[in-house]
C-alpha cells in the first residue's frame, strides 16, 4: 500500500473528530497534508473541515482499518479505543502512534499508577477498588479525603468522586458503580497548591522536545485557564518536571505528544496525576504562543519528521476556553465574536462549531504579553464574554461612545 497522498505527500489518520483533530488538520494544511479523520458523525468539529472523511465508531476495527488504508500514521485525538480493538490492527502492521502498549498508559488510571511507581515518580497512594470495603479501608490506612476514579473512560472530571470518611453514600456509589462494571481506584486526595502540565514531543527516531511548563486552572473538574510558562516556578524546578515528562516518555516509547498533568505540592515538588498522548488542552497557547504549535509538532512527531522548536514567542501567553453558558446567550455568537474583538484586537479566537451545551469546550481563546494579571484578565474576559454575551468586568461597548444619547 502506497501511504502518499494525490500530492505524495504521507497521509496521517486520526481517530476521532473533536477540537483536537480539528486544529491539528489546520496543522496539516499547512505542512501540504491532509489529516484524515474517523468521526463518528459527519457534523463532528473535525468532520466539518477535512475533505478526507471516514463516519464511524472508534471502537469498530473495519473502520479502523478503513482510516488506515494508505496512512503513514494513525493517531488519535482521544483516549477512546479499546486495547481489545487496537491490538490486532498492530498485529496487522497498520503504524498506530503511539503504539497500544505506550497508549494504555492514558487509558488505564491503574495501570498507569503501578507503572509510574514502580518507575519511582511521585504518585498519590493508590489502590486498585473491588469492593466498597476496599475504600473503607484505603481512607483508615492513607486518610481522608480520598478521590475514587473510573480508571478508564473517564475526562474532564466526570468518573472521579471526592469522598469523605463516614460518607453516606459512599459504599452505596462505589457498589453502584461496581455493578454498572465501572472499574474503580483510589487514591488519596492531594493537599496541592496548584496544577501544572508538561507536555513533549517525541518520534520514532528518539528525538524529543518539551514546551515550558504551564499553571492549568480546573473549574469543576475541566480545564478553565492556561498560563505559560507556569508563573513562579523556578528555572530548576521546570527542568526537574520537563525532565520528568522526557522519562516518562522514554520509558514508554511514546511516540506524539504527550502531556504529563501534575499536581504542585510545595514550590517546585510535584505530584504525578496523569498522562495524555494525544494534542492537549493545555497545550492550546502553543498555536500563538510557541514557535511550534503542539498540533504541528505531533504530526511532525508521529512522521518522524525533525521536531520544531518549542521555544515561547512571548513572556506570557493564556488561554482561556469558552464554556459553553448555562443558557444559550440571546446574542448570536457571530455578534459575540464582533464585540470581542472589537475590544480585545489581540484576542486570538478559536470556535470549535459545537453547540453551546453547558460546561461543553466550545473553543478557546489565547492572548500573548508580558504581564500575567494583565493578560490573564483578557483572555478572561473575552472567553467569558464569547460563553455568555456578559463582560465579567460591565464593561460596556457605549459608554465612551460621544454618540451616546446624543
Ligand atoms: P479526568 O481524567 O477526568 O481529567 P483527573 O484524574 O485529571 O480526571 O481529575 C480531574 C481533576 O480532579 C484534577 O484536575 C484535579 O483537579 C482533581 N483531582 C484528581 N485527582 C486528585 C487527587 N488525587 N487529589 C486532589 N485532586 C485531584
Amino acid at each position: 500500500m502506497e501511504r502518499v497522498s494525490k500530492n505524495g505527500m504521507p497521509v496521517v489518520g486520526m481517530v476521532g473528530g473533536g477540537q483536537l483533530a480539528r486544529m491539528t488538520a489546520q496543522a496539516a494544511v499547512a505542512l501540504g497534508q491532509t489529516l484524515r479523520v474517523l468521526a463518528v458523525s459527519k457534523d463532528d468539529p473535525a468532520a466539518r473541515v477535512t475533505p478526507d472523511l471516514v463516519v464511524g465508531d472508534p471502537d469498530d476495527g473495519a473502520a479502523l482499518r478503513e482510516l488506515a488504508t494508505g496512512c503513514s500514521a494513525v493517531t488519535f485525538d482521544h483516549e477512546g479505543v479499546p486495547q481489545e480493538v487496537l491490538a490486532p490492527l498492530a498485529e496487522a502492521g497498520i503504524p498506530l502512534r503511539p503504539a497500544p502498549s505506550a497508549l494504555v498508559h492514558a487509558q488505564d488510571k491503574l495501570v498507569m499508577r503501578t507503572r509510574l511507581a514502580e518507575m519511582g515518580l511521585p504518585v498519590p497512594a493508590f489502590a486498585a477498588v473491588s469492593s466498597p470495603a476496599d475504600v473503607t479501608a484505603f481512607g483508615a490506612e492513607h486518610g481522608w479525603p480520598v478521590v475514587l476514579k473510573a480508571t478508564r473512560g473517564g475526562y474532564d472530571g466526570r468518573g472521579v468522586w471526592f469522598l469523605r470518611a463516614g460518607g453516606a453514600d459512599t459504599d452505596a456509589l462505589v457498589a453502584d458503580l461496581l455493578d454498572a462494571g465501572t472499574p474503580l481506584l483510589v487514591e488519596s486526595a492531594v493537599p496541592m497548591t496548584r496544577e501544572l502540565a508538561a507536555s513533549i514531543a517525541r518520534s520514532p527516531f528518539g528525538q524529543a522536545a518539551a514546551w515550558p511548563v504551564v499553571e492549568t486552572l480546573q473549574v469543576d473538574g475541566q480545564c478553565a485557564r492556561v498560563t505559560a510558562p507556569a508563573p513562579g516556578l523556578s528555572g530548576d524546578a521546570a527542568a526537574r518536571v520537563q525532565e520528568l515528562a522526557l522519562r516518562i516518555a522514554e520509558e514508554l516509547d511514546v511516540v506524539g505528544l504527550m502531556t504529563v498533568e501534575l499536581f504542585e505540592t510545595a514550590p517546585g515538588e510535584v505530584v504525578v496525576n496523569e498522562l495524555a498522548m494525544r494534542p492537549h488542552n493545555s497545550g492550546h497557547w502553543t498555536i500563538e504562543g510557541s514557535v511550534t504549535s503542539q498540533f504541528e509538532q505531533h504530526l511532525r512527531a508521529v512522521l518522524d519528521y525533525p521536531l520544531g522548536a518549542t521555544a515561547p514567542v512571548a513572556p506570557v501567553a493564556v488561554m482561556a476556553n469558552v464554556l459553553g453558558a448555562a443558557e444559550e446567550p440571546a446574542m448570536s455568537m457571530d455578534e459575540r465574536l464582533h464585540h470581542c474583538f472589537a475590544r480585545f484586537p489581540d484576542a486570538k479566537v478559536h470556535l470549535y462549531a459545537k453547540d453551546g451545551r453547558p460546561a461543553r469546550k466550545i473553543g478557546h481563546v489565547t492572548v500573548l504579553g508580558s504581564s500575567v494579571d494583565a493578560v490573564r484578565e483578557r483572555a478572561e474576559l473575552a472567553a467569558g464574554w464569547l460563553a455568555t454575551a456578559t463582560w465579567a468586568d460591565g464593561w460596556s461597548a457605549h459608554a465612551d461612545d460621544p454618540r451616546k444619547d446624543s
